[in-house]
């Protein structure tokens, strides 16, 4: 065991990221959606609004070959659960799975720049997955009862693909540690966050 006493701090000290997308705080989710992560023992290290430019979100979200294909698949995956035929081609003016996730990335960036969102730095322990079980599972109808999608969201993936646009959640958070680190950085200053 290493340092017994900076592990426990550690622990302790785990932070996530949540932002409010901009269907939430339109709809007037935000003091609700709060709520939910203080109720849980969280603790708000960081909090803001901001009306976000595209090149953050941009930077936001992540730009390996596997997290872009991974979102041209949910869409040919919930195509096919509704019997829907794609012709990438033809439907969505690209040649393959990862051009078609670079669309959907395309959206989101559009999406998260087209209102106010509600930015927190939240810390506890086991904060990421904690966070991740309170705001449930990606697809609204999916997202069980109890979890801040599963109680305020409706939106569906075929009809948001149809639209050409983002499945409206709610919410994004953190999905490691790792990403938490890197995403709370780039939405916060040092000066910004509580100690
Ligand atoms: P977040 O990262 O926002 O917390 P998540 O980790 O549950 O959500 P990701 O797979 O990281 O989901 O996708 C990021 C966001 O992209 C989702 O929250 C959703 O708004 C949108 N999205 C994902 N798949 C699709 C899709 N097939 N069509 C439209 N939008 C999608
Ligand atoms: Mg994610």
């Amino acid at each position: 065991m290493k340092n017994k006493k900076d592990l426990i701090e550690k622990i302790k000290k785990e932070r996530t990221l949540v932002l409010i997308k901009p269907d939430g705080v339109e709809r007037g989710l935000v003091g609700s959606i709060i709520s939910r992560f203080e109720r849980a023992g969280l603790r708000i290290v960081g909090l803001g609004i901001v009306k976000p430019s595209k090149k953050l979100i941009d930077k936001h979200y992540p730009k390996t070959k596997e997290w872009i294909e991974n979102l041209g698949n949910n869409l040919l995956r919930t195509a096919e659960e509704f019997q829907i035929e794609i012709d990438l081609k033809k439907d969505y003016k690209v040649n393959n799975t990862y051009e078609l996730g670079l669309k959907i990335r395309n959206w989101l960036i559009d999406f998260m720049s087209s209102g106010p969102i509600v930015k927190i730095a939240l810390e506890g322990v086991h904060a990421v997955k904690i966070v991740r079980k309170l705001v449930g599972k990606t697809v609204p109808f999916l997202a069980e009862p109890g979890t801040i999608r599963g109680d305020y969201s409706i939106d569906s993936p075929i009809l948001a693909n149809l639209e050409e646009r983002p499945i409206k959640n709610l919410i994004h958070a953190s999905g490691s540690p790792e990403e938490a680190e890197y995403e709370i950085k780039l939405w916060f200053k040092e000066d910004e966050l509580i100690e």
